[in-house]
């Protein structure tokens, strides 16, 4: 069976939910999962935020807006058999209702997240059903429970799907929310915003599935910022490792937690344009092909933090008292360079950087730059293959070069640069490394 997420903008409207049964009729069995109709999560959000303000009466508006929504959506997607859709719909508003006249809570702020995919999912569901699928709904809630950690526990959620395959052996089609998950206390709970892709990869991981396809409304990873480079081109085959590290350098097509679980599953995930279901799209998978550079990213609102000390010289155990302090103040750091008497690191998250900062001057002399931007070059680049470097620092002779990463793994090298020149970075690599 293949797993099949669908964005918010792919089930963006009721012309696009028809759509995509034309996409999933051609790929049957299918377990499919959805995001919630683009705009009403960011809708859902803005509305808990305003009864966490105490402002109930801009959240009850928002409710009465929703719904307007949606139920011009039903009746244009369902025709004279909307009623069961217009009944639920009805219900999750009141439960909104209800939620925004309670004293604000966590819980209850989950409870509203949740609210979209499981709109999302009941219409199309219904939309199903009435062309005649043998289609089954299921409830992420209960489907997808996450662990003490904050993780998903892979056999039970392996034990409750085979279950629902066991009580529906001739289902063509199972549907279920992306993004909403049950936490350890059995109550509703989401994987963070944008985890839907992260859903389908959880799912497809459990049940072992042919392949996890993520359709959204681009065509695949470009190899470059499409927003600043003209001429960029969608990349077709990555490892699952190139993946990982595009996703986090910002390359918005996929949640940056998704990769992991299909990757240790060894399960390809295809990535694919809903609105161009014959190109081919991305293929993320365990074994490489083709060489050398294939994609540039970059990810912006960087800190470099420097710490130089002549203790550093000849010494062992120092650079583990440096990282001591970002552990301790649970801050990851992305990149590192060492030389013999000083260690330069990068951080995306300053929350405790005055903390930190405070810490590491007991080791020595530390200087703070902010403004940077880390270009990540994906690839093939083997380190003992030569060329490389020449030709990416060849492409970069006019660009001032903070920091280098190279040789960590075979398949990035990181540059970090003042986000000032980010642009120019980003269009020197892309013609001198991909048109040339
Ligand atoms: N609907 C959720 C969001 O907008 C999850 C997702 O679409 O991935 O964040
Ligand atoms: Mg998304």
């Amino acid at each position: 069976m293949k797993v099949l997420k669908f964005g918010g903008t792919s089930v963006g409207s009721a012309k696009k939910i028809e759509k995509i049964t034309e996409i999933i009729h051609a790929r049957m069995p299918v377990f499919v999962i959805l995001s919630a109709m683009a705009g009403t999560t960011d809708a859902l959000a803005g509305l808990a935020g305003d009864v966490t303000n105490g402002q109930k009466g801009t959240a009850r508006k928002s409710v009465r807006d929703l719904k307007k929504v949606y139920g011009r959506t039903i009746t244009r997607l369902l025709g004279d058999d909307a009623k069961e859709a217009q009944f639920y719909a009805d219900a999750i508003f009141n439960g909104i209702s209800n939620n925004i006249e309670q004293s604000p809570s966590a819980k209850i702020e989950r409870e509203i997240l949740s609210c979209g995919e499981k709109l999302s999912t009941f219409l199309f569901h219904q939309l199903l059903l009435k062309k005649g699928y043998y289609a089954v709904l299921l409830d992420a809630t209960v489907l997808l429970p996450l662990g003490a950690n904050h993780e998903p526990v892979m056999d039970e959620i392996k034990k409750r799907l085979q279950v629902e395959f066991d009580k529906h052996p001739k289902a063509q089609i199972f549907i279920t929310q992306g993004f909403v998950c049950g936490n350890e206390r059995g109550e509703v709970d989401n994987l963070g915003r944008g985890g839907s892709d992260y859903s389908a990869s959880i799912f497809g991981a459990a049940m072992g599935a042919e392949e996890i396809q993520i359709w959204t409304d681009i065509d695949g990873v470009q190899n470059n910022d499409p927003r600043i480079v003209e001429n960029t081109r969608p990349v077709r085959h990555l490892m699952f490792d190139e993946a990982a590290e595009l996703a986090y350098f910002g390359a918005k097509i996929l949640h940056p937690l998704t990769i992991l679980p299909a990757q240790k599953a060894n399960i390809p995930v295809l990535l694919k344009n809903t609105m161009q279901p014959d190109e081919p799209g991305t293929r993320i998978a365990a074994s490489h092909r083709g060489k050398g550079f294939k994609a540039v990213a970059a990810r912006d609102e960087i800190t470099a933090i420097k710490i130089k000390s002549s203790r550093m010289l000849m010494a062992y155990g120092f650079i583990r008292k440096v990282f001591e302090v970002f552990e301790k103040y649970k801050t990851p750091i992305d990149m590192i360079t060492t030389s013999e008497v000083a260690v330069s690191v990068t951080i995306d998250n300053c929350k405790y950087l005055s903390g930190i900062v405070e810490e590491l001057q007991q080791f020595g002399k530390v200087e703070v730059e902010n403004d940077k931007t880390i270009v990540g070059v994906v690839g093939h680049l083997i380190a003992d293959e030569p060329g490389y470097a020449r030709q990416l620092f060849g492409a970069l002779e006019d660009i001032p070069i903070r920091m280098i990463s190279y040789g960590a793994s075979p398949h990035n090298i990181s540059l970090l640069v003042n986000t000032e020149d980010k642009i120019r970075t980003l269009r020197a690599l892309n013609s001198k490394l991909f048109h040339n």
